[in-house]
Order: C-alpha cells, then sequence, then structure tokens
C-alpha cells in the first residue's frame, strides 16, 4: 500500500533519514521504534510529503506520491494541490494537538467530510456520531476538546482520521502525552483497527502493544532501518522479517 524507497533528508547539515527503504503491505501493522532524534517522526511526515525528503521515492498504492513521469521519463513533480490529494488518503494522529479546539467532537470527525469531500451536513455528521460510537464516544459528540479526557480526545482524532476512509493511518506517539490511566483505552482502540484490517504505522514506546499488535517492528537509528523483526510469527505474513539481524532480540 505505501512504499517508501531510498528516503534520504538532511537538516542542519546531518542526516535525518539515511536511505529509509520500507513497503508496507495492506492489512499490515509496522511499529516504529529508536531512540529520541533517530529520525521516526521526520520519516512518518516524509510518507506523506509534508515534509518532503531530499531525495527518494513514496508510493501510495504504487502511485509515486510528489513526482510523475515526463514523456521523455524524468520525474516531474505534481502540482500541491495534486499531492494534496493523495495525502488526504492517509490519515495521520499525532501525540497532541489533533483537534480543533472550537469544534465540537462530533464537528471535529466531520469537518474534513464537509470541506475535502463537499459531503452534506446531514451525511457527515452521521458518519461521525457512528465513528464516535465505535469508539465508545456517542455521549460526548457534542462535547469540546477541553471538555475531554486526553484519551478520549485522542480516540477522537482517530475517529477523524477514519472519516476520510484511509488507505492506511500513520501514528506518531499517540499515547506518550496521556495520562498512564488513559493510555490503554487508546491502546485499546488501536488494536481493535488493527484487528479489522487496518493497515497501520505507529511509531510507539508501548513495547507491549507493539509485541502483541505489530506485524512487524522496526528499529531506527540515525535515520536507518538497522533492525526488523516479526513478533507474532503465529500470524506472520511473511518470513523474512524473522530472519533479519536484531529480530530474537526484539522478539
Ligand atoms: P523523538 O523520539 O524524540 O520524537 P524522533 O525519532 O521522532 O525523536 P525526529 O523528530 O524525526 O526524531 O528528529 C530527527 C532528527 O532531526 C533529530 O536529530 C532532530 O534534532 C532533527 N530535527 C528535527 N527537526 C528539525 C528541524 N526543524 N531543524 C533541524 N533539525 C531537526
Ligand atoms: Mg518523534
Amino acid at each position: 500500500v505505501i512504499a517508501a524507497r531510498g528516503l534520504s533528508k538532511r537538516m542542519g547539515g546531518m542526516p535525518v533519514l539515511d536511505g529509509i527503504d520500507l513497503v508496507v503491505r495492506r492489512g499490515e501493522v509496522v511499529v516504529i521504534v529508536g531512540p529520541s532524534g533517530s529520525g521516526k517522526s521526520t520519516l512518518l511526515r516524509a510518507l506523506n510529503w509534508l515534509d518532503p525528503p531530499d531525495s527518494g521515492r513514496v508510493e501510495i498504492e504504487g502511485r509515486d506520491i510528489a513526482f510523475r513521469s515526463s514523456r521523455s521519463g524524468r520525474p516531474v513533480p505534481r502540482r500541491a494541490a495534486e499531492i494534496d490529494r493523495q495525502r488526504q488518503r492517509i490519515g495521520m494522529v499525532f501525540q497532541r494537538f489533533n483537534l480543533f479546539p472550537h469544534m465540537t467532537a462530533c464537528d471535529n470527525v466531520a469537518v474534513g467530510l464537509r470541506r475535502l469531500r463537499g459531503t452534506k451536513m446531514q451525511a457527515a455528521r452521521a458518519r461521525a456520531l457512528d465513528l464516535l460510537a465505535r469508539f465508545g464516544l456517542q455521549d460526548k459528540a457534542a462535547a469540546f476538546p477541553h471538555e475531554l479526557s486526553g484519551g478520549q480526545r485522542q480516540r477522537v482524532a482517530i475517529a477523524r482520521a477514519l472519516a476520510m476512509d484511509p488507505i492506511a493511518l500513520l501514528f506518531d506517539e499517540p499515547t506518550s502525552a496521556l495520562d498512564p490511566e488513559t493510555v490503554k483505552e487508546v491502546l485499546d482502540a488501536m488494536e481493535d483497527l488493527a484487528r479489522t484490517g487496518t493497515t497501520m504505522i505507529v511509531v510507539t514506546h508501548e513495547l507491549g502493544f507493539a509485541r502483541r499488535v505489530a506485524d512487524r517492528i522496526v528499529v531506527m537509528e540515525q535515520g536507518r532501518i538497522v533492525a526488523e523483526a516479526s513478533p507474532r510469527s503465529d500470524r506472520r505474513k511473511g518470513d523474512e522479517a524473522a530472519a533479519a539481524p536484531g529480530a530474537a532480540a526484539i522478539a
């Protein structure tokens, strides 16, 4: 579904991404771990071209997100509006500041459909209420973000990302700003998503979640993928990753 090839990026003279190759297949859950500063967030932002790499390509369902080939075969940058359209096919959930503070939970979930898809108010609201209910938030539809707990806010953020029917969801440390008691409700919601076949790339320090839910765990260090493992060998989809160096250490 998503393929990154040779992503490299330097910031302040230092390599932040250093030749990242990553292919994520449909329904796969990939967890990315690694020390602070290893480039995890930069990678996620490069994958949907929010923060384009200096070199390398990203394909979404086989289509290059940022370049098309000219008649001579040379890559030509796509227009910004076109990149935006591709970007909308990937949902993102960040550590915090996911929601519009002046909108209710329902409107936060519905706003993308309304503004980007032109969905009618009533249909967008109905879809938003469905999604909120899926995450146990049916009675919070009229609440504003400041009236919600951190865990509830993150579940609204997940519902919002799902509203656009993305082909994949990217999570950047979705629980690391939460109180310990609300971490579980967000991880449970993510686990539920994984079980229903959502393609997910998750940066997290929650190793229990990673072991339980990930098809693959990818370890980053200094802008490189230095190890890969398939923790759930019973439900593994491909064997190659288990043979990778470092697999035993993680799994
Ligand atoms: P963390 O676990 O702390 O979130 P990370 O793995 O997500 O870390 P990134 O945020 O991707 O790491 O940062 C990778 C590197 O890029 C770091 O060395 C960081 O200092 C550097 N960096 C990030 N943003 C900038 C910036 N705007 N300007 C210069 N350097 C930056
Ligand atoms: Mg980060």
